[in-house]
């Protein structure tokens, strides 16, 4: 069952076409793997893809979960079950991690929710994720290290269980230990919620623990090449160099 059919999308930011005819289609719980070069589209394919308004799609269309989101809102589409980690995830003073994730929650899962259910999964999760307990009640992401935001992060993941998750080079900048964590919460949530996921990365570490179905290169706003998960080891080796024209 397709989860994600994207076709011929073209999508300009601030006047700059930057996706050209990009096709890529996804099934319900497969991994897919995107590389591609600095700048090459894969933050702005994320973007698109949950309908961020500052990237305009000109055109194409986006399938999900067999509904027609290409014209739909942010809050609609993660409403639907799509998520997005990003590559910097940004600093909101005056909401803790708690409160931000029970609102995304709250909208995800339609109204309310017991608070007693919630806090237990909250309180698993974390432990999970070797977070301690007191940064639920911290302001999101300030003053959080590098790490700490991509774990926050991967703790939204496995609170509000998509059916497609985006993660944008969520190990950039982590070190071993921290890429260790956050593959284990990515697989934790391919065994608990069994979604699909889309990963942007430029290391391999953070695929060490989950089975990659699907590789695709991205380069100048388009997918060039798709392969199996032998295709991330050929690109360590020997770079994007042959699929740039
Ligand atoms: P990648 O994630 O593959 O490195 P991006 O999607 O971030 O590439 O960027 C692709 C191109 O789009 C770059 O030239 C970048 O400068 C431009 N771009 C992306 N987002 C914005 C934005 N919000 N405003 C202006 N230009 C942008
Ligand atoms: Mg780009
Ligand atoms: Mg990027």
């Amino acid at each position: 069952n397709k989860i994600l059919e994207v076709k011929d999308i073209s999508a300009r930011v601030e006047d700059n076409e930057i996706l050209h005819g990009l096709n890529l289609t996804i099934n319900e719980g497969e991994t897919h793997v995107i590389m591609g070069p600095n700048g090459a589209g894969k933050s702005t394919l994320g973007n698109v893809l949950m309908g961020n308004p500052k990237y305009e799609k000109i055109a194409g269309q986006i399938i999900f979960n067999g509904e027609d989101i290409t014209e739909a809102g942010t809050d609609e589409i993660a409403k639907k079950g799509m998520f997005l980690s990003f590559q910097n995830p940004i600093e909101v003073p005056g909401i803790t991690l708690s409160n931000f994730i029970r609102n995304a929650y709250q909208n995800r899962n339609g109204g309310r929710i017991r608070l007693w259910d919630f806090r237990k999964d909250l309180e698993s999760s974390m432990k999970l994720l070797s977070m301690d307990p007191s940064y639920a009640n911290r302001d999101l992401n300030v003053g959080f290290s590098g790490g700490e935001k991509k774990k926050a992060e991967i703790l939204q993941l496995l609170m509000l269980k998509p059916n497609l998750a985006i993660l944008d080079e969520t190990d950039s900048g982590l070190d071993v230990d921290a890429v260790k964590t956050v593959s284990e919460g990515i697989k934790a949530y391919k065994e608990k919620v069994g979604g699909a996921l889309i990963i942007i990365t430029h290391s391999t570490r953070i695929l060490d623990s989950l089975d990659v179905d699907y590789t695709h290169i991205l380069v100048d706003g388009k997918i060039v090449k798709s392969g199996d998960a032998s295709l991330v080891d050929e690109i360590n080796k020997e770079g994007f160099e042959k699929y740039i024209n």
